[in-house]
């Protein structure tokens, strides 16, 4: 199996003992550049600092889609790139469920990630209600326009259901297969698509033998170092 890329989020988790703890663990391990860590805005100097001699990236898991100026409590791309980020998660579905985001916002904020020189992680994903009502292919194309143009190597996408997002109810590789499929036809065989929502070390193996899927976006599981770093083991 080719080596797959293992994004994990942490999300609004961690302190400074903790993510010293697990990434000082993980900085041992000798993995390669297709892992990366997202870490919340004030311990991504310390992530990159306990990564510093070793191949894994470092990310973080939102942006402003304004380049600079008067705009109290927001962190720019040029920012996220000064302190070593080489990537940045845009429009999750936590982004756009609690703070409103809008594939219109997420747009500004690819557009902003990229012109720093960074990889945005697009994340799309239709809601529970959506798949019931037979329109998730209608809400994820809509979700890509905001990709709409730009060079499918400058980007991976995320397809991350929220109904399986922190529930511990994954898609099934029928369900999985079936909309990686659909993103790359709507937006070119090359994109690279993870897929994000309950992996685990247990079910990794499964998820990344479906056809289509380049990798997996973590939550939960990159808390724990062995939970992680099995994972990490599994994409190769
Ligand atoms: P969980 O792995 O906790 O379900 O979260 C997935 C996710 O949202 C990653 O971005």
């Amino acid at each position: 199996m080719a080596r797959k890329q293992v994004i994990g989020n942490w999300k609004m988790h961690g302190s400074i003992g903790q993510i010293r703890s697990v990434l000082s663990e993980v900085s041992r391990a000798e993995l390669g550049a297709n892992v990366s860590v997202c870490v919340a805005y004030p311990y991504l100097g310390l992530a990159k600092t306990l990564l510093k001699d070793t191949a894994v990236q470092v990310g973080a898991q939102d942006v402003c889609e304004f380049h600079i100026g008067a705009y109290t409590g927001e962190v720019s791309a040029a920012m996220l790139a000064d302190v070593g980020c080489e990537l940045v998660i845009v429009g999750h579905s936590e982004r756009r469920r609690y703070f409103g985001e809008t594939s219109e916002t997420a747009a500004r904020k690819v557009r902003a990630t990229l012109d720093a020189g960074l990889l945005p992680v697009y994340c799309v994903g239709e809601t529970a209600e959506q798949r019931e009502s037979g329109i998730a292919h209608q809400v994820i194309a809509e979700e890509l326009q905001v990709l709409a143009g730009v060079p499918t190597s400058l980007y991976a996408v995320a397809y991350e259901p929220s109904w399986a997002v922190g529930t511990g109810v994954i898609a099934t590789p029928e369900q999985i297969a079936e909309m990686h499929a659909f993103i790359k036809q709507t937006l070119d065989a090359r994109t690279r698509v993870l897929y994000g929502g309950s992996v685990k070390a247990s079910n990794t193996a499964q998820v990344l033998a479906v056809d289509g899927v380049d990798g997996v976006l973590v939550g939960g599981a990159a808390l724990s170092a062995s939970e992680f770093l099995e994972i990490c083991r599994i994409a190769g």
